[in-house]
């Protein structure tokens, strides 16, 4: 029985959500967007759950994680690098397979002169950060299509806020680019990008946040939580009118007051921005942040939690109650840092 913070990985869970993502396009490939560790929830375990579950196309964003992704799942399924190659790395990407995607004219310079295997095309359609600047679609047509790309792709900036004028614009640009390339499958949809409607859908679409209990869907879209976090209650405490609570004294309590300190902190991925913000739940009851988020502890104001309160419960913060994205707002961020923040000493368990 260990006391350290636990994220107790739903494996289920996120395979559900792959469904319920897939169902959204009924046309297109469903891929697992699977970097950065499965945002912190553990690639290889759920690469391996999503492959038996029927997904056969992983994302990730280093040739690193690709070869790591490799040994777990196998030869077989396809595997998208995207940050794409460096110089040096062009036999890695043939001798493991890997589909690396091209997004500079360096990186295409470097593909056209190297011993290869397969790669696919990002095209900038309007974020600015990565990808072929669109002109080159039109000026470089032959060229490019000599590549033999297995997919032309682009991204979405905006995809979180369904009226930004942005999306439109940006699959206006991307149909252009799907067109140019009429023999091979298109792909632009992001998480958020999947509930922008079905022109949206392309032949295959890039999930990764929503997998893992992330994003805020549409109503009548049923995301499920991929991870619980919740860590031990080690003392519950009356303190007194008066008093403050924690580092800077920041949270003076105005009447006498029962508090409750779980060994959890920002060591852990508790973002210190949540202080006095973020909630956790004992027994279903939400109880409130007091004072400031320390580096191995939280204190709660358990006033008006559950009666039967007592040391060795566990308080959850990420999970059924705890909304990832609701905890995240809290901290003044997204479900994306909250996720891939976790840190070491959380313990990982897969259910
Ligand atoms: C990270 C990433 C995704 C997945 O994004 P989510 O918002 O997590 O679904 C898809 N495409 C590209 C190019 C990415 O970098």
């Amino acid at each position: 029985m260990s006391f350290l913070p636990r994220a107790t990985v739903l494996t289920s869970n996120i395979v559900d959500n792959w469904h319920t993502l897939d169902a959204l396009h009924p046309g297109a490939t469903t891929a697992a967007v699977v970097k950065a560790d499965a945002y912190g929830l553990g690639a290889a375990r759920i690469a391996r759950a999503l492959k038996v579950a029927g997904c056969s196309t992983f994302f990730v964003a280093y040739l690193d994680e690709a070869l790591t992704l490799r040994k777990a799942i196998g030869r077989g399924p396809r595997i998208f690098v995207l940050n794409g190659p460096m110089r040096g790395e062009m036999a890695a990407y043939r001798d493991a397979e890997l589909t690396a995607v091209l997004s500079s004219e360096l990186q295409l310079k470097l593909w056209s002169t190297a011993a290869r295997g397969t790669c696919a095309l990002h095209v900038d359609t309007g974020m600015n950060r990565l990808g072929l600047p669109l002109a080159l679609v039109e000026t470089e047509i032959t060229a490019l299509r000599r590549l033999a790309p297995v997919l032309v792709m682009s991204h979405l900036a905006c995809a979180d806020d369904p009226q930004h004028p942005m999306n439109l614009r940006q699959r206006r640009a991307f149909e252009e680019v799907a067109d140019a390339f009429p023999d091979t499958p298109a792909s632009l949809a992001n998480s958020a990008g999947c509930y922008l409607g079905k022109g949206y859908g392309f032949d295959l679409i890039r999930p990764g946040l929503a997998l893992y209990g992330g994003t805020i869907p549409p109503a009548d879209v049923q995301i499920k939580p991929g991870v619980v976090l919740d860590a031990t209650l080690i003392s519950l405490f009356k303190g007194s009118k008066g008093t403050s609570v924690g580092y800077g004294a920041t949270h003076v309590l105005t009447e006498d007051r029962m508090l409750a300190t779980c060994a959890i902190g920002y060591a852990d991925g508790l973002p210190r921005s949540g202080s006095g913000k973020l909630k956790g739940w004992i027994d279903g009851v939400a109880c409130l942040v007091a004072g400031r988020i320390s580096m191995d502890l939280v204190t709660l104001d358990v006033t008006d939690g559950p009666k039967s309160l007592k040391p060795g419960m566990r308080v959850e913060f990420l999970g059924e109650n705890a909304n990832l994205e609701a905890q995240a707002a809290a901290c003044g961020t997204l479900g994306y840092e909250l996720l891939t923040g976790l840190g070491p000493r959380v313990q990982r368990n897969y259910r």
